[in-house]
């Protein structure tokens, strides 16, 4: 079965206030705020205020309201930071394989530079 929910985990801690962030947008559903270690000029996480590890968790237990409230929140955020024009990339890491280093769900977003071809 899949691994219970860890409330230690980095980002669990930050919505619990333990550890600060740099906030972008947040709302009921949902938290954004800047990567610690930006891979391009803006690089924002979102994380729904639940305790979710996977997308699959996410989409199977969250309220339909907050998975709503999550996407509205990535959406608004890509559009307040002016990424609407010259495009983004959304990108979440699951488990082993991808590298998935925070088990709290979480999409990056990326922006404000030419990205390039994304490839395994
Ligand atoms: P993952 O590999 O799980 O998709 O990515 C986790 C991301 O969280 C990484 O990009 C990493 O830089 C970021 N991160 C890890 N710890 C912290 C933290 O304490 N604060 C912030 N703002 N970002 C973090």
């Amino acid at each position: 079965g899949k691994p219970p929910y860890d409330d230690a985990n980095i980002f669990a801690r930050i919505l619990r206030g333990e550890i600060p962030c740099k906030t972008v947008a947040e709302d009921a559903h949902a938290l954004a705020f800047h990567d610690i270690a930006p891979q391009a000029p803006l690089h924002v996480l979102v994380i729904p205020k639940g305790r979710w590890v996977s997308a699959a968790d996410f989409h199977a237990e969250a309220p339909a309201e907050a998975i709503a409230g999550f996407w509205r929140l990535v959406t608004m955020v890509a559009r307040d930071l002016g990424l609407e024009e010259s495009g983004y990339r959304i990108l979440s890491n699951m488990g082993a394989d991808a590298g998935q280093e925070v088990p709290h769900f979480h999409v990056h977003i990326f922006g404000g530079r030419r990205l390039g071809r994304m490839v395994p």
